[in-house]
């Protein structure tokens, strides 16, 4: 897989915001918010997106989820709610190819997302 920016911050290569860190994942502030919060949860294991995993992966998503539920009390989001999303390929709106979690919290969100 082609190493993507992601790889660099988990490698200390370039910087980020990082508010949480375990063996299996990173999760580091976005550098272009779309919200007031705005997180993002990776594997540190390089996987594509969510289409990539496989039934090896199980535990790791698992992982990514509960990650992003301890970073999201952390930061301040869990009285007033949170959004999290995986976008996923071209029509996910997925530009950046390493599988990651978006945490969106800090004001009201719309539904159905554009
Ligand atoms: P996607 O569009 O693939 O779902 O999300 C990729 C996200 O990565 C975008 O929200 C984008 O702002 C963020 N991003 C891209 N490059 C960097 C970077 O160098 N540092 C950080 N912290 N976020 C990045």
């Amino acid at each position: 897989m082609a190493q993507t920016i992601f790889d660099k911050i988990i490698a200390r290569e370039i910087s980020a915001r990082i508010v949480y860190e375990d063996d299996d994942v990173l999760a580091f502030y976005d550098v272009a918010p779309k919200a007031p919060t705005h997180i993002l949860v990776i594997p540190k294991k390089p996987i594509e997106n969510l289409l990539a995993t496989t039934e090896h992966d199980t535990v790791l998503l698992g992982k990514l989820l509960a990650a992003s539920v301890h970073v999201a009390r952390a930061e301040g989001l869990a009285s007033d709610g949170f959004r999290v999303v995986i976008n996923t390929g071209k029509n996910g709106g997925q530009s950046v190819d390493h599988l990651h979690l978006h945490i969106l919290g800090g004001r009201q969100m719309a539904w159905p997302p554009g």
